[in-house]
């Protein structure tokens, strides 16, 4: 195949099968053995395409309309879903979307992790998979002289300005939204220009506690003094009393980053607070927080599972943000220690102990990898480790630790199936087996899977 030329031109139009779904949600149709990515097309269907690219080995499709349809299509319920760059799965039904994840997960084991007989269970999902997100960030712009908010469009920063809501987003935050951008545009607060780096108001940025209901609105903007920004914060108090906070958040640079490093608050608290199962957490501007605490419970609740803790084990979270899985693990066990890069996640850790008495949780600033080799050299034996990287995976120098460490278990939360197959295969070549994978849907209606493994050393 790989001398032929592609079997298909640009701009043709073509009518395909397809048979499969990859990670990012586009179908996957062959001509002649050539494969076509088709975003929104299903495998089992039927489409008619529009060859848009071709490249030697592989081309991409765009769905004209759908020929042969499957049970499993749905009408997406949201009325900018073929435009917008959050979601992907919409036109899906959420079963199909949970056997799908289940299926990415398993592939990757085997492809990846030449692990072929390790259990992957079936995703647990949400009874409802919608206005799950506990924190929006919404871009700001202006058309025809009007604020506008809105998502992307998939690949640019072109501001969707007919998204009415977010059907995966809390509904409080979604009201916030609109009126904070109703307000500042009745105050003549300009949006701010990417481009030229000018204007005021670049995101609005809103957070709620699932558990205690509380509202943090972050007003993100290019300088410090707005001169309309006084106005703004009174009138949204006196309209929305169930608003907790208030909070600027100044970012002065052309970057794509959204919050800058200065906050200030500019009402009410400092912080707002929730609860995962009995665990308290308080939440600034800045903290990381699940985004979906519903899931997150299920998540946490499986990673004690496959810790089986009895109170007698000394516990490492290497990657352990805020401490959340820290101090859902404290409860259990003797002695926890978390260790975490950034600074500011390790204070919040020390103060989220301190929120909910827990007394038997130590925390650390530091790369994973360095800190646990130094705990190995100064006797430190757990006999558990969790991990919780971000997407790229362990760092090699952490898992070569883990192998020295000989831990009784490792538990291995992951958010991308392909870093948690690679290091996999590494902790089984270093005298571990995986035991069993959970799946859990953090984020439906979007291509992101999170799962959970357990990993025990081999006697
Ligand atoms: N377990 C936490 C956070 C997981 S996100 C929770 O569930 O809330 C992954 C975390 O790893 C982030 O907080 C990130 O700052 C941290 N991190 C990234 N690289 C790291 C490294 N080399 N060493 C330690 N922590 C790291």
């Amino acid at each position: 195949m790989a001398k032929q030329s592609p079997p298909v031109k640009k701009n043709q139009t073509i009518e395909l099968t397809f048979e499969d779904i990859t990670h990012d949600g586009a179908g996957l149709g062959k001509i002649n053995g050539y494969p076509l990515f088709v975003p929104y097309a299903l495998p089992g269907e039927k489409a008619k395409v529009k060859v848009i690219k071709v490249k030697k080995n592989f081309g991409f499709g765009r769905l004209i309309k759908v020929t042969e349809s499957i049970e499993e299509r749905v009408e997406p319920p949201c009325n900018v879903f073929y435009k917008c760059g959050g979601c992907q799965l919409q036109h899906m039904s959420y079963e199909m979307q949970l056997t799908m994840k289940q299926k990415q997960v398993d592939d990757a084991l085997k492809r990846i992790g030449h692990l072929e007989n390790v259990p992957v269970h079936n995703t647990i999902g949400m009874e409802d998979p919608w206005r799950y997100r506990n924190k929006v960030q919404i871009p700001v712009g202006t058309k025809n002289n009007e604020l506008i908010t809105g998502f992307y469009r998939p690949r640019s920063h072109d501001i969707i300005d007919d998204m009415e809501t977010c059907i995966i987003t809390d509904e409080v935050s979604d009201r916030m939204v609109e009126a904070v951008r109703r307000i500042a545009n009745r105050l003549g607060i300009s949006s701010y220009d990417e481009e030229k780096n000018r204007g005021i108001l670049r995101h609005i940025m809103v957070r709620t506690g699932q558990e205690t209901k509380q509202t943090m609105i972050v007003i993100v903007t290019r300088k410090e003094e707005v001169p309309e920004l006084e106005a703004l914060v009174n009138e949204l108090k006196e309209t929305y009393p169930q608003l907790t906070s208030i909070v600027q958040n100044i970012n002065p640079d052309k970057t794509n980053v959204i919050l800058g490093k200065k906050t200030k608050v500019l009402w009410g608290e400092t912080y707002i607070y929730d609860e995962i199962a009995g665990i308290k957490f308080a939440i600034s501007a800045k903290s990381f927080y699940q985004v979906n605490p519903t899931q997150t419970k299920k998540l946490y609740d499986k990673a004690l599972e496959y810790a089986d803790l009895n109170g007698s084990e000394t516990v490492v979270d290497a990657y352990c943000g805020i401490g959340t899985i820290s101090l859902f693990l404290a409860q259990k066990a003797k002695k926890v220690y978390g260790v975490e890069i950034v600074p500011e996640a390790i204070s919040d850790a020390k103060e989220n102990a301190k929120l909910n008495h827990i007394t038997n949780a130590e925390f650390f600033v530091g790369e994973a990898e360095k800190v646990m080799p130094w705990w190995t050299s100064q006797g430190l034996k757990p006999d558990v480790v969790v991990v919780d990287p971000p997407r790229k995976g362990c760092d090699q120098g952490l898992l070569d630790a883990i192998i020295e460490m000989k831990p009784e278990k490792v538990v291995y939360v992951s958010c991308n199936p392909s870093t948690l197959a690679r290091d996999l295969r590494i902790l089984e070549d270093g005298g571990f087996q995986t035991k069993e994978v959970q799946p859990v849907d953090m984020f439906p209606q979007t291509t992101h899977v999170e799962c959970c493994a357990q990993i025990v050393l081999k006697k």
